[in-house]
């Protein structure tokens, strides 16, 4: 057999590689410019996180040494529970803390639920919250009498978005989830570490799919066109654009936070770029991570600068193998997305001048 030729030997070379995944932590050998910013271009409004475990001083400790000013706490308690964590925060600061109320389903196989529902969103409102959150269990798990997976769009609830439009409360919506939490978890799967963490993330066998579930939530915000609503983490479209602008265009009630979504956004920055020049007045900041200094200003490196290639901020176990670019966003639209968007929706706040 004829030698082969030492340049095809070099570029056909593979190996079977056995090295374990989870010891797998390569350094990334690029020189680049770090200009973290240590403070935000214009004040900040935290319109996603959740606060629960935490103490009011605490949280202002860290929002004080990173120019947060003001973060939105979307309690995850229902009932007495959510109460009680509603007046902590806003006994201890009705300045730096508002509070956005988690829909209650106990209950939703009794015919008076919508009524109970009506009276559990008074309370919540005499107690100052400023959104009412449907959660992505909307959909996917939470199953009524007849054993059968509830509906977003069920016409049973159109009550209750019709008293949020009266009441002015605008409401949240987690709906689906990132794609890859849809697909097998299996080698292809861009997600594959941290859904083996959270191994109740997955929803491959789920009966409905990711599509489905966001057009059955964008049924119902076609139906309330005088409502506000706000698609959590970019209406969990950030995988594709393109179909987010589709719907924000057909949705003009519809905003959207970029919460738990840097990883998403800054891997595609040029069109993540354009995304926010064109929605500049619809898009919230939000972070929906625990409240630490490094975690806010990763969010801001990568909304103010041009960095290329660095992390983005996550939760322990991260969303995927990859980093970020910074979208070097102009003053007029980071002061939207930080501030001023969120202010039309924190009427009090606002008005308090
Ligand atoms: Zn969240």
């Amino acid at each position: 057999m004829a030698e082969q030729d030492k340049f095809v030997a070099l570029v056909s070379a593979t190996a079977e590689v056995t090295l374990p995944l989870g010891e797998f932590q390569p350094k990334t050998s690029l020189v680049t410019p770090d200009n973290t910013p240590l403070m935000p271009r214009f004040p900040v409004i935290d319109y996603h996180n959740h606060l629960d475990s935490m103490q009011p001083d605490d949280v202002l400790r860290v929002m004080d040494a990173c120019g947060v000013e003001h973060v939105v706490n979307i309690t995850m308690k229902v009932g007495d529970e959510a109460v009680a964590i509603i007046d902590r925060y806003h006994a201890a600061s009705p300045e730096r803390f508002s509070s956005i109320g988690w829909m209650d389903w106990n209950g939703v196989e009794r015919d008076d639920f919508v009524q109970v529902t009506l009276d559990r969103l008074h309370r919540l409102v005499d107690h100052g919250i400023v959104a009412i959150k449907f959660w992505k269990d909307l959909g996917l798990t939470i199953r009524g009498a007849d054993s059968k997976l509830l509906r977003l769009d069920d016409e049973r609830w159109t009550p209750i978005f019709a008293e949020c439009e009266q009441l002015k409360l605008p409401v949240m919506f987690h709906t689906a989830d990132p794609t890859a939490f849809f697909d097998p978890i299996d080698r292809f799967n861009e997600r594959y570490e941290e859904l083996a963490a959270h191994p109740d993330w997955g929803f491959s066998d789920s009966p409905v799919s990711k599509r489905e579930l966001l057009e059955q939530r964008n049924c119902v915000i076609a139906r309330h066109p005088g409502l506000t609503f706000v698609g959590a983490h970019c209406a969990e479209s950030s995988e594709d654009l393109a179909y987010l602008c589709e719907q924000m265009d057909a949705l003009p009630n519809l905003m959207v936070d970029i919460s738990a979504r840097a990883s998403e956004l800054g891997r595609q920055p040029f069109r993540a770029r354009e995304f926010f020049l064109k929605y500049a007045d619809r898009i919230l900041f939000g972070s929906d991570l625990l409240p630490e200094v490094e975690m806010y200003r990763l969010y801001y490196r990568m909304l103010e600068t041009a960095d290329e290639y660095f992390p983005y901020p996550s939760h322990a176990s991260r969303q995927g193998r990859w980093h970020i670019y910074g979208l070097s966003l102009p003053e007029d639209v980071l002061r939207k997305v930080y501030r001023e968007n969120a202010l039309r929706l924190l009427p009090k706040l606002a008005g308090r001048g």
